[in-house]
């Protein structure tokens, strides 16, 4: 009997709770910040955990929810965003690099949520060019914007970009979150939902902290990565790879940001490789508790209005980041701690406390999840994502959940972090890129292309490629089915793109 009731029970439980959440619809605050990684979480567990970076994001997870395993399908600022803002895929919205852009026309994700009956505001870092249009206000950085007396852009009299303030003397998280406190406080209709996209600047490179935290960890040593000295190790990468990247140390074969650390050139390793490590992460990490504290002012002023307990509050970074991990800097690579976004949810009248996620999630879905949770009924269908509100309610893994998630590097060699272009897929257990190492319109340098495989059970930090492993050779068989589907789904094939569509060919079957 009770096999029956159960499911009875849990739907009325279910059909009550979402009458409960058409009465008052919660409040939705997407927090981002720009290059926050999960190894600079304490809540994260990495080897920076014991410093306890971020006390206040983590109490956030702690009365929330954890997500392990959310990816981005793109490695950088703006790609990254227009996936969230479209719930597309690059190809899809068209923004493949830092070039691209968002018109108000296409930004959808406050189009759709305005006609559930939200107001939209977008502050902070926006970085799609266009005109924020879409959202009834927004107060956005130019670009990347500066860290110290930052401008924003807001509408006004004049045509976008013309009209613009200036906050003299401010830190920008301080002033992003002074801008976003000012429109709880002043700017919005209290009678309505809200969704919020407060995006931080921080702790985006060359990173710059508030003077108020100069001597924060002066006096702490600084855990090194157990793969920063002597990279690229044996059984790391292969010849698309190795020689390639920005290293830490000047024992990496592509070192040469890290002269912006201003160490001394002539010390010899690994001893400067140990001073530059400890400059980059307590320049980032200063940064970063820039961050955490500001997220606690934010959440102080919704726990004053009692607002605390239906806002939805999602904290995540546009991307991972290294941090000295395969003595790499910077993102871009689709290797695990520039590929993982962190994603953190909390919302006392929605999620239960201290819960962790591992479905396979990625920055498509964050849209078709956030209109869910703000009562559309259905994904728009030209969204490529996935709603998994249903995670947040406990609830279990569809079985047509996806089994892998897609990634795209599209700009190849560019700037200073000389990392080629390539592709790939990852399960919940294996992942295998392809480097194809060419520009889309095959013009410029080239680089070798190769195949990489890691098996992340057996090998979590990716110390070893083991494309070559006959062990190995009926799984990657299957993954590059998985590979060739998925890219034909997602309109993610290399049709408009000959020059790398001839590599592919080439290199398919070897
Ligand atoms: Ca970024």
């Amino acid at each position: 009997m009770t096999k029956h009731i159960v499911p009875l029970l849990a739907n009325l439980f279910f059909v009550a709770s979402l009458a409960g959440a058409a009465q008052e619809k919660p409040n939705i605050l997407f927090i981002m910040s720009d290059d926050h990684t999960t190894q600079a979480f304490g809540v994260y567990g990495s080897r920076l955990a014991k410093l306890d970076p971020t006390p206040n994001i983590d109490r956030l997870a702690n009365h929330g929810m954890r997500f392990d395993r959310v990816y981005c399908n793109n490695s950088i600022c703006t790609p990254s965003r227009a996936s969230i803002i479209t719930g597309q895929y690059s190809q899809t919205n068209g923004v493949l690099d830092l070039n691209g852009s968002i018109a108000p026309d296409r930004q959808y994700l406050p189009m759709e949520i305005k006609k559930a009956g939200y107001q939209t505001a977008m502050i902070g870092k926006w970085h799609l060019k266009q005109e924020p249009a879409a959202f009834d206000y927004y107060c956005v950085l130019p670009g990347q914007g500066s860290y110290f007396d930052p401008t924003f852009r807001v509408r006004g009299t004049k045509n976008w970009p013309g009209n613009t303030i200036r906050k003299q003397g401010q830190h920008s998280s301080d002033a992003i979150t002074d801008i976003s406190l000012e429109w709880l406080k002043h700017g919005r209709d209290k009678g309505k939902p809200f969704l919020l996209m407060h995006h931080f600047k921080a702790p985006h490179d060359m990173f710059q902290n508030a003077p108020r935290y100069d001597r924060y960890l002066e006096n702490v040593e600084i855990p090194e990565p157990a793969n920063l000295h002597g990279q690229p190790a044996e059984g790391f990468g292969s010849i698309a790879t190795r020689p390639y990247g920005a290293g830490v140390t000047k024992a990496h074969p592509s070192w040469g940001l890290a002269r912006k650390l201003g160490v001394a050139q002539d010390i010899p390793e690994p001893e400067h490789g140990k001073l530059a490590y400890q400059k980059y992460l307590k320049r980032y990490l200063r940064c970063v508790k820039g961050v955490d504290d500001n997220v606690k002012r934010i959440v102080d002023y919704l726990t004053e209005t009692g607002e605390l307990e239906n806002t939805v509050i999602l904290y995540t970074g546009d991307q991972g980041f290294f941090l000295g991990e395969h003595d790499f800097m910077d993102k871009r690579w689709m290797y695990e701690e520039a590929f993982r976004m962190p994603f953190i949810v909390h919302w006392p009248k929605g999620v239960k406390a201290g819960k962790v996620n591992d479905w396979l999630i990625n920055n498509t879905d964050f849209a078709p999840t956030i209109l869910e949770l703000a009562g559309v009924e259905k994904t728009p269908d030209y969204m490529q994502g996935r709603s998994f509100a249903a995670a947040l309610r406990g609830g279990a893994k569809p079985d047509d959940w996806r089994k892998a998630t897609y990634y795209r590097y599209w700009m190849h060699m560019a700037h200073a972090l000389q990392v080629p272009a390539h592709f790939g897929i990852r399960s919940d257990r294996y992942k295998l890129i392809f480097f194809y190492g060419i520009n889309p319109n095959g013009r410029g340098q080239q680089t070798p292309a190769a195949w990489e495989f890691y098996d992340l059970q057996r090998d979590p930090a990716e110390m070893r490629n083991e494309y070559s492993n006959p062990e190995c050779r009926k799984i990657i068989a299957e993954m590059k089915i998985l590979l060739k589907q998925t890219r034909e789904e997602l309109n993610e094939t290399d049709a408009k793109y000959p020059a790398v569509q001839a590599i592919i060919d080439a290199h398919w079957d070897k």
